[in-house]
């Protein structure tokens, strides 16, 4: 297989600082046959007030090594370099990136700062934009000094602002992951025919990471929002929102997906609801079939 391996995410709100909750994921995922999984590093409490909290690091360290599980990293959901506290999101951003470096995880998830985009101002939006791309570019020194991948993730908005975004940074170690879930949502909400593809095309050249779910495309007004505020239980039977269900069982056309980015060669992680634990072994399989098939 042409990618570096499949793996899944260990789920924050399920983990919630425990170790232990950590240690019986962990021997779960290996036991399924993941090569990888995503730590989130508010789900272990590896920052924090700002600091790196070493402790935490060196027991996910431990607990990885005990299970032959590589790590990537995902930084804290609510990180934003585009409002709120500028000098705190950025030593929080420096401390996930020391997370990362001594994790030896390489790859660093962040969500782009645009997810808030129905509560940001218009007249505002090109200076949060430029606030963050200078960020991104200070921060890519700090990584590439710790050999830290940053990987700016979509959430809310489209795909080629992000290129775009990445594009003006402008370095090596700030690329892109690509969530198709949200795209895919993203892109069944602006009901623009085909831009879903097109725009997964555009973000070849920066594609460093990559996160898999389903969905069925739908929301009611602003499926960021709607996740936060309306439970899963009550979306899940209208198909609602940004539900991370395994491949196959939303409308995600992965068959179509894959063949545009068969070229790409880093870590494919599977961004799943624990709820479906019992569907990860099917899931990794036909992900794996698909990269197979397809990737060629
Ligand atoms: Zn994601």
């Amino acid at each position: 297989m042409p990618i570096k391996g499949v793996g899944i995410n260990a789920h924050s709100y399920r983990i919630k600082g425990d170790p232990e909750f950590l240690e019986a994921d962990l021997a779960f995922f290996e036991e399924v046959g993941f090569e990888y999984v995503e730590i989130p590093i508010h789900g272990v409490d590896g920052v924090v007030g700002g600091e790196l909290n070493l402790k935490s690091m060196e027991k996910v360290k431990e607990a990885l090594e005990k299970h032959r599980l590589k790590a990537t990293v995902h930084c804290p959901d609510p990180l934003n370099l585009r409002e709120g506290d500028f000098e705190l999101s950025q030593k929080v951003f420096k401390s996930c990136i020391e997370f990362t470096s001594k994790l030896e995880a390489e790859i660093l998830v962040y969500h782009d700062g645009n997810f808030k985009r129905t509560r940001q101002r218009s007249q505002h939006q090109d200076l949060a934009r430029r606030k963050e791309i200078e960020a991104l570019e200070s921060l890519s020194d700090f990584a590439a000094e710790r050999g830290v991948q940053i990987c700016v993730e979509n959430v809310a908005g489209s795909l080629e602002e992000l290129v775009r975004m990445v594009g003006e940074v402008d370095r090596e170690n700030v690329g892109i992951t690509c969530d198709f879930g949200h795209a895919f949502l993203f892109y069944s909400a602006c009901g623009r025919k085909g831009g879903f593809l097109e725009s997964i095309e555009k973000t070849v050249p920066y594609l460093r990471h990559v996160h898999i779910h389903d969905n069925f495309g739908r929301f009611t007004s602003d499926f960021v929002l709607d996740s936060l505020t309306t439970p899963y239980i009550d979306r899940l039977p209208f198909g609602e929102g940004d539900l991370h269900m395994p491949p196959g069982m939303g409308k995600i056309p992965y068959n179509k997906i894959i063949p545009l980015i068969k070229g790409y060669r880093g870590v494919v992680i599977m961004e799943i609801d624990p709820r479906y634990k019992d569907f990860y072994q099917e899931a990794l399989t036909s992900i794996k079939k698909i990269f197979e098939e397809k990737s060629k």
